[in-house]
Parts: C-alpha cells; structure tokens; sequence
C-alpha cells in the first residue's frame, strides 16, 4: 500500500500540471454546465413573477379605477357646468321695466333718487303666475317694506333667484321646485318701487352678489 501511495504521490508530482489542467476542466466545465442551466432556471423565476405581476396588477388596475370616481366627482360639478349650463326661463310673462344696474345708477321715482338696480323688474298683471327660473328649494319666504313679499330659490353652487314684490306666496320654505314651478302671485307690495305698479323684481346672486340674470338667458347662450 506504502508503496502504491508513493508512487501516486510521484504520479502526481511528475504530473502536477496535467492533473491542475484536468482539475481545471472539470471546475470551467461544472461552471459552464452551471451558468447554461442557471438562466434557464433564473427563466423560469422570472416568468413567474411575470405571470404574477398581472394578477397583482389586476387589484392595482382595480383600484385606480375605484380612485377614479373619487377623482372625479370634483371634476363632475364642473363638467356639470359645461355639459349642463343654468338657463333660467321665465319668471312671468311680461315686458321688461327696469333693467339690472349695478355699475350705473338709475332713477327711482318711488323713492325719488338714483340708485342702482340690483334685479329686472318685469310689469304684469296683478295675480299673474310667477314661478321659478330653473330647479331648485325655497330658502326663504320673507317680508319686508321695501321689497314686499320677497321667495328666495336655492338653485345650488352658491347661486339664488328672488321674486319680490309678490301679492301671495303659494310656495313654503324647503319645498322643491322644477324649473317652471309657481312660487307666487304678481302684485306691488314692495313700497320701495310702488310707483312701478303690479311688477315682478327678479334678482339673481351668486354666492351672495347680485348679477345680471341676463347671463343666466338662453338668448344670451
Ligand atoms: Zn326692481
């Protein structure tokens, strides 16, 4: 045996550089073996992540779509605005008497002075039917000496119609109105424009300032 081994031991001696050269083979051979079967594993990892990435997309996909309701319904009001305009209609039927003015005073007879007019007064009949521009609530039924018998319209996003002058209110405060509603009957209860006889003062605000209800017209559209 002693001598077996020693002379393996001379073998490798003589033969140190064959046998690295084989060892060398076969550790660059393993490795190559290693790295060509080692992405066809890595493949395969990474296909599958690939195929669960969708799923995991799925419920992402998912949830900006629930964000996108949420991103939208700020948008809506003003798309809203743009697909659906306000356009009042008539609140009576009767020829314009005064016009809004609000930069330009204007003389009122009644009171004997210039001032400026915050609404339309349209002349009609006494107990002709006024009713409301476009959908809304009643916010208020009120009276006071100068305007009368005044329903104020909630129409919503900050804007509001009054009918003042009224001789009788047919309308409560909270009930619904479709554009076209009656709110009351015509008559000359505003002592501050009595001179102007049985009329309607219509009066638009926006977020609490008064406007020219013009803009609101389909002839202005
Ligand atoms: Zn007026």
């Amino acid at each position: 045996m002693k001598e077996k081994i020693l002379s393996l031991g001379k073998f490798l001696k003589k033969n140190v550089y064959y046998v690295l050269l084989v060892a060398c083979v076969i550790v660059v051979g393993t490795m190559i073996t290693l790295t060509v079967t080692s992405p066809k594993d890595n493949d395969v990892v990474i296909e599958a992540p690939d195929t669960n990435q969708p799923n995991v997309n799925e419920p992402d996909v998912n949830v900006p779509d629930t964000n996108e309701p949420d991103t939208n319904e700020p948008d809506s009001p003003d798309q809203g605005v743009i697909s659906n305009p306000v356009v009042f209609g008539s609140p009576v039927d009767g020829e314009v008497l005064g016009a809004f003015s609000v930069d330009e005073l204007v003389y009122c007879s009644t009171l004997k002075q210039w001032q400026t007019h915050s609404g339309i007064d349209y002349a009609c009949n006494a107990g002709d039917s006024v009713v409301s521009v476009f959908e809304g609530s009643v916010y208020k039924v009120e009276y006071n000496l100068l305007d009368g018998n005044v329903v104020t319209v909630d129409h919503g996003n900050g804007l509001m119609t009054k009918y003042g002058a009224l001789d009788t209110v047919t309308v409560k405060e909270g009930d619904v109105l479709k554009k076209g509603d009656e709110i009351g009957k015509a008559g000359n209860s505003a002592m501050g424009e009595v001179n102007m006889g049985t009329h309607l003062h219509f009066e638009t605000l926006l977020d609490g300032v008064s406007v020219n209800p013009i803009q609101y017209s389909s002839s202005n559209k």
